[in-house]
């Protein structure tokens, strides 16, 4: 069903993984889809022509999502060519896991910069938009390390943690002006990103998630773009966890 039809949506972080996936649901949906990145380019031209051949139009941009001033310059850009910004999705994400005592300050900001002010620099610069329009949603991609906290990744759950608490925060503010924000909080789902965890860390996750195994972009994608459609007009200041039951 098409029931994101002419809608446009930016999605933050869409080169690979999670991004990657949403926007294309998106897509099919029948929703323009405008993203950004920050390294692979390859990979970017690539999901810009596998949106188009959906029938949407799409929109990549080279742009560091903790840069505010490239941020706003991308959202203009992003309403001149759709003439609306229906929703925004904060994906945009790195981790730099390491114990505490081995942390730099810069695996702590940076960490902090790309995942929480980047969620901040695009909803500051997009929600004006919604709020005159009187219609909009923001999703942020959150964690369940934010949720319950993981050794290692201090850096990341505060990052995920200070997600959530935007999103509450945010949704009361803008409620009123007829947009929506929520946030999910995902458990491991295959990606580079989780790739690249040691093998005795997987093993003993894999052994915690009740549904006994690691989730997929596909486990994600469709209740992302069910979260910003009008069949979730009624849900706002969510925190939707999809995680095989690992964080209950
Ligand atoms: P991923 O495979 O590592 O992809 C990350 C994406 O973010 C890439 O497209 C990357 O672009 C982009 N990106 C990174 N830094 C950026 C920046 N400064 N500006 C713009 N784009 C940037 O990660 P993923 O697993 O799909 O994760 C996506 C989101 O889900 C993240 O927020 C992550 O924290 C969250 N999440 C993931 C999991 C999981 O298990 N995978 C669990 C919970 C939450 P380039 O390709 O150009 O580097």
């Amino acid at each position: 069903m098409k029931y994101l039809e002419g809608t446009g949506t930016i999605v933050t972080g869409a080169s690979r993984g999670i991004g990657r996936a949403i926007a294309l649901e998106i897509a099919r949906r029948g929703g323009h889809v405008a993203f950004n990145y920050l390294h692979s380019d390859e990979a970017a031209n690539q999901l810009k022509n596998d949106l188009e051949a959906l029938g949407v139009n799409a929109l990549a941009f080279k742009a560091d999502a903790g840069d505010l001033k490239v941020v706003r310059e991308m959202v203009n850009e992003v309403k001149r060519s759709f003439g609306r910004i229906d929703a925004l999705v904060n994906n945009a994400g790195i981790t730099r896991d390491k114990l505490v005592m081995m942390m730099s300050e810069e695996d702590w900001s940076e960490v902090i910069r790309i995942n929480l002010t980047g969620a901040f620099n695009f909803s500051r610069a997009a929600v004006f938009n919604m709020m005159k329009a009187k219609r909009g949603a923001i999703l942020n991609i959150s964690s369940i390390s934010g949720l319950v906290g993981m050794a290692g990744q201090v850096n990341y759950s505060a990052s995920k943690a200070g997600l959530i608490g935007m999103t509450k925060a945010l949704a009361k503010e803008v409620g009123r002006h007829g947009v929506r924000v929520n946030a999910l909080a995902l458990g491991f789902i295959e990606t580079d990103m989780t790739a690249a965890l040691p093998e005795e860390n997987r093993a003993a996750a894999l052994n915690m998630i009740p549904l006994g195994r690691f989730g997929r972009i596909e486990d994600v994608a469709p209740m992302a773009a069910f979260m910003l459609s009008d069949a979730a007009a009624y849900i706002t200041g969510a925190v939707i966890q999809i995680d095989g039951g690992l964080a209950m």
